[in-house]
Order: structure tokens, then sequence, then C-alpha cells
């Protein structure tokens, strides 16, 4: 067996790791033997010294779901006094107000609403680009299979009408932890691995990419983390659509899961989680820091980590508000902290593409 210090070098000059070399990484390794072999892949990979971020907003066009999420405290039923699904004009409006503010995407995402059909999305869509230029990132999974599904529609059939509507790149949410012996305690109704898996495949196979995530603190194991991991680095050898892989951690305000009292992940197990993600997804671009979640402060840490994005500067942000967290940010506090942290930072696309002006 290998020592901790022997995987790691071996990892930095380029040979993959395997689960089992994952697992004694994750439980033995020194937080900072952990962080500087990410750093330094981060740094062969990205080796401009520069921290992306991009300027986006997150667009919630309905908060009705059927899905009852135990983590979730954003959803609400159809027919609850709370219940929502957004006008197209003020959805517009809050893309005037993106674009005003220097943002170049939107990401839009709901709840799993029973009813909306595929129609209802392309007009959306098509009503969106022949108003503004803006990048579409928009419906997780769980979305895109309820709308194939209220549809009549394959997967298939389903990206290719959004994609011909405007559909520009679809965003991993809902990957939560893809192994179902989690899912099926903490969302027993939401699409399983498989699914999850399927969606993203098809997407890439239609030529859109898509962001992988993965929600910690939700009470998995460190081999359903590595199982998460696998299952990623496995799609992403098939098809390499994936742009960037996205770890944050369950916020428990308000939210059944969070009456359990699991405990919370600590700043130093997310910073683990990062340094080994970067290690392991060794065919993924783009290692993104959830401050969010985290916090701007653990956030600039995680720079060091193997991250070489951070994020968006969240113009607007109604799911993980919603259960708890508050952190916000403009793009010129996100500048700052990167410059002090010693990079440089770099507006970017949805696509982790330079933004050009
Ligand atoms: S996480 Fe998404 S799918 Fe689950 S209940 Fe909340 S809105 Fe619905």
């Amino acid at each position: 067996m290998k020592s901790v210090g022997e995987i790691l070098e071996s990892r930095v000059e380029g040979r993959r790791i395997d689960f089992d070399e994952a697992t004694q990484l994750f439980e033995e390794a020194d937080l900072l033997e952990l962080g500087s072999a990410a750093d330094r892949i981060r740094e062969r990979l990205h080796p401009d010294n520069v921290i992306s971020y991009i300027i986006d907003r997150n667009i919630n066009y309905t908060n009705v779901c059927k899905e009852f999420c135990s983590f979730c405290a954003f959803y609400r039923v159809k027919g609850d006094s709370e219940a929502y699904v957004l006008p197209n004009e003020l959805i517009y409006k809050k893309i005037e107000e993106t674009l005003a503010l220097g943002g170049t995407g939107i990401l839009m995402q709901g709840g799993v609403h029973p009813d909306l059909k595929i129609d209802y999305y392309e007009q959306l869509l098509a009503g969106i680009k022949q108003r503004f230029k803006i990048h579409c990132h928009c419906f997780s999974p769980p979305e895109i299979l309820n709308i194939a599904r209220v549809s009549k529609l394959t997967v298939a059939e389903t990206f290719g009408r959004l994609h011909a509507a405007g559909l520009d790149s679809m965003p991993g949410g809902g990957g939560e932890i893809l192994d179902d012996e989690i899912r099926n305690d903490i969302s027993p109704l939401k699409c399983k691995t498989d699914e999850w898996l399927m969606v993203h495949r098809e997407a890439h196979r239609l030529g859109l990419r898509t962001t992988a995530t993965m929600m910690t603190g939700v009470g998995e194991a460190l081999h359903h983390r590595i199982r998460h991991l696998q299952r990623l680095r496995d799609l992403q050898d098939e098809t390499g659509g994936f742009t960037a892989f996205i770890p944050w951690t369950f916020q428990p305000d308000n939210t059944p899961l969070g009456e359990r009292n699991l405990p919370e992940v600590t700043a130093v197990e997310y910073l683990r989680v990062l340094a080994l993600s970067r290690l392991f997804l060794d065919n993924v671009a783009n290692v993104q820091v959830s401050w969010l979640t985290m916090g701007l402060k653990i956030g600039q840490v995680g720079l060091r980590f193997g991250v070489n994005d951070m994020g968006s500067i969240m113009i607007e942000e109604n799911v993980i508000s919603a259960a708890g967290a508050k952190n916000r940010a403009n793009d010129v506090e996100l500048r700052r902290v990167i410059q002090d942290a010693g990079f440089i930072p770099r507006q970017r696309t949805t696509l982790y593409e330079r933004y050009v002006n």
C-alpha cells in the first residue's frame, strides 16, 4: 500500500487516483498537504494565476414543487398561498437589471411543477432570446425529466426543443449525493442517480454543456461522497460535457432534514472536500468554491485548495437563502477577496470562457 505522500506525489505528476486511494487521502492526509497537492494541480491546469467569477442572476421562475425534498426550504405545494409562477414580464425585468450590472447569464431553475408543459418553457426561452443577448443556463435534471414526462416526450426530444427555443446549457442542480442509498432517504421522490446522470449524458450528446454539483452534510458517509465523484468522473470520461464541479454544504434552517440535527460540515471538512475533488476529478477543468454557503472568508481560503473559480456574485438567490445562507457580495468585493489571496480576478462567461466586453 502506498503512503499518503506517494499517492499525492504521483497524482500531482498526472496519475489518476482510485476509490481506495481517495478514501485514504480523505481519512489520513494532513489538511495542508492535501491542499498543497490540489493547489499544484490547479496551477498546472490554470497557469495564469487567474481566479474567475461570473456576474449572473439566479431566477427561480416557480417555487411550486411536487418532490418534497427533506433538505429544501424553498418549495411550496400547488395551491399554497405563497406558491408562485413568475410572470414573464417580471423575468424580463430581472434580466434587464442583470445586464445593467454587467451580467452575462441567467441561471434559471424552479421547483418541479406538476403542470407546466414544454410550450411554457419554449415560450419563456424564446421570449428571453427575442429581447436579450444573454446566456440561458436553465432547468436542472429533475425539471428536465418532469418536462419530458408532463409533455410526453423523450429527454432527447425535450432538450432538442428547449435548445431550439434558446437553452444554452444546463445546471447540475438536484445532484446532492449521487447514491440512491442517500437519495432514498433525503429525497425519495426525486430522480435517482442513474436518471440524473442520464439527463446529463443526453445533454452532452446534443452538445449542451452542464455543471456537476455535490451537496455534503446530508448524512452521507465518505464512501457515498467518493462514489459520487467516481460517477461524475466516469461520465466525464464518456462525454467530456461537464464544465465544472461545484460542491456546497447543506443549509439546515426551515427544513425537515435540519430537524435531525446532523453534524454540520465544518470549514476544514469542506476544504478537504474541495481538495479531494480537485485531486479526483482529473478530467474536469474547473472547480468552484461555494462562498454562498461557506462565506467569503472560507471561499477565499478555498482558492488554495484546488479551486480556480469563485462562482457568481449572486445578484439574486432564493433557494439556499431560504435555508439559512445569507452571504452576499458584489463584484468589487469578490475581486478584492480574490486579489487579497494573491490571484488575478477575471470575469468569465457561463461556459468558463474569458469575458470580453
Ligand atoms: S430541492 Fe428542488 S426538487 Fe427538491 S423540493 Fe426543493 S425545489 Fe423541489
